[in-house]
């Protein structure tokens, strides 16, 4: 043991400090640390470096960020949303998300829909061709079945995608979404 022979003693009501020789406490064992002010970390635990914890990203009204510490597992302090649950029900997600959104094009939906349109043609002629293997050369409407279907998918290409067809899309892209959001809620304990 670490011999203290002046501390300073905190007075838990006042917080005032007192200086006291070899501090004892009722029963008359000594007192050392971190009860005792300034010393170290009780049964040696190493003190952490508060410097070293994540920083609050907010921005401030005078330019810069925060800089405050963040709460625990979170990006911001408890002045800038760190005490923040965030929404907690599906309305309330897709409140936050009709606020926030403009016109969807980077929303997960939107950019699930335009990943399909993307490949929408060429995974056409793939199942075309495999279509085509499947059938042997085969023929629809009595035009063989190949570029039958090669110029089906051709008009579509030249004139865009069928809209019911880019609906139906968007509606399976959004069940995606919402079921993410329902996980996501009850993650956190809501739901
Ligand atoms: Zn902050």
């Amino acid at each position: 043991m670490r011999a203290q022979s002046r501390v300073i003693l905190k007075n838990k009501s006042t917080g005032r400090g007192r200086r006291v020789e070899n501090p004892v406490d009722r029963e008359g064992n000594p007192i050392t640390g971190c009860a005792v002010r300034g010393g170290r970390l009780n049964h040696g635990n190493r003190s952490g470096d508060p410097q070293s914890a994540p920083r609050c990203g907010a921005r401030r009204r005078k330019g810069g960020l925060c800089r405050a510490p963040a709460m625990r597992g979170k990006r911001r302090c408890r002045l800038h949303g760190g005490l923040s649950t965030g929404p907690n029900t599906l309305a309330g997600v897709a409140r936050l998300r009709a606020a926030r959104t403009r016109h969807g094009r980077f929303s997960a939906e939107g950019l699930a829909v335009s990943r399909w349109q993307r490949r929408y043609v060429s995974n056409g002629y793939r199942s075309i061709r495999a279509l085509v293997r499947e059938l042997g050369e085969g023929r629809i409407n009595g035009r063989d079945a190949r570029h039958y279907l090669e110029s089906m998918l051709a008009t579509e290409e030249r004139d865009g995608i069928a809209p019911a067809l880019l609906e139906e899309q968007r509606r399976e892209a959004r069940t995606a979404v919402l079921a993410h959001d329902a996980e996501r809620l009850r993650a956190k304990g809501f739901l």
